[in-house]
């Protein structure tokens, strides 16, 4: 592929020099810029009309009830569906017409495991290297780097099939990034983890925005983990961004005290219950009945 060598991209916001966020926002540079995105399939729009922005080193919560218009607009951005109207800038480029420069700009991590159970870490990190067209060298010590990070250097041997759930997100979120890609996209990142683990993938995930200064737009039907993770939020509901702002911002405009009741109170919707897939909801209910047997 071509641009592979993303060793000689200039790094953006290295080691902890991220962008300072809140009340400061309006200087930062925008890394996505979204105006005017509409998505109409046959007669419905999906997307209609919505205009925001990421900024550089940002951690980004874009948040929403089931059939909102999420993945329409995150297909929209990493190039999988054409936009029926609008503009989108992605880390400058526009994805219709610049397409790989776009997919060389960002990793995502799916909400559906996609890992090579049959290969071990590295293999998984190796492959996914050498299909960006990262340079060997470049890709053995980026691998290694990342590995750290994410605790899982010691295991790097290990077959993907014998790492827990926690274990096996670190190593998508590891692998997400090995190219130097400039956004995360993490799509329920800690969907159907528990508790502890979801925290610890959450450190994991600041420690690489902090350190790689990668810039993070997620998605989640955690609220909680919105609230003490996003430094901006997007709410969009029937396809129209309803509101935007800091975690206070948003509780202060709707007169609650969490981002929880914020959003119920915005869309009349609790996402605990209706986001949920029914894989997470098989794993509340075993979890419930384990805990009556005992
Ligand atoms: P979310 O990710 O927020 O759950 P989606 O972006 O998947 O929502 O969907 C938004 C709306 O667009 C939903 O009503 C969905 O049924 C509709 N939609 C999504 N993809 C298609 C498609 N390919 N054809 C027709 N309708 C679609």
């Amino acid at each position: 592929m071509e641009g592979a060598g993303e060793g000689e991209k200039p790094r953006m916001n290295r080691e902890g020099q991220g962008i300072s966020h809140g009340e400061n926002r309006e200087t930062g540079s925008d890394i996505i810029s979204v105006s005017g995105l509409t998505k109409s399939f046959d007669n419905f729009i999906a997307v209609n009309n919505i205009t925001f922005s990421v900024k550089s080193g940002e951690i980004f919560a874009f948040l929403g009830p089931n059939g909102a218009g999420k993945s329409t607009t995150i297909k929209m951005l990493t190039t999988l569906l054409r936009p029926t109207g609008g503009m989108i800038s992605m880390n400058g480029y526009d994805p219709v017409l610049s397409p790989h420069s776009v997919r060389q700009s960002f990793g995502i991590v799916f909400q559906d495991p996609s890992l090579d159970e049959e290969l071990t870490c590295h293999e998984n990190m190796e492959y996914h290297g050498i299909l960006y067209g990262v340079p060997k060298h470049t890709r053995r010590l980026r691998i290694r780097e990342l590995l750290t990070i994410v605790e899982l250097w010691d295991r790097r041997d290990d077959f993907v099939k014998h790492l827990s759930g926690g274990m096996k997100r670190r190593l998508e979120i590891a692998r997400g990034l090995l190219h130097h890609p400039s956004i995360l996209f993490l799509d329920e990142p800690t969907l159907g983890l528990d508790p502890q683990t979801r925290n610890l993938i959450w450190n994991y995930i600041k420690e690489l925005n902090r350190f790689e200064g990668v810039t993070i737009f997620f998605t989640t039907h955690y609220m909680e983990e919105a609230e003490r993770a996003a430094h901006y939020i997007a709410i969009i509901d029937r396809g129209q961004i309803i509101i935007q702002g800091t975690s206070d911002e948003l509780k202060e405009k709707t007169g609650t005290t969490s981002l929880e009741d914020a959003f119920i109170a915005l869309t009349g919707h609790d996402l605990r219950v209706e986001e949920a897939s029914p894989l997470e909801h098989m794993r509340v209910h075993r979890r419930f009945f384990a805990g009556r047997r005992r």
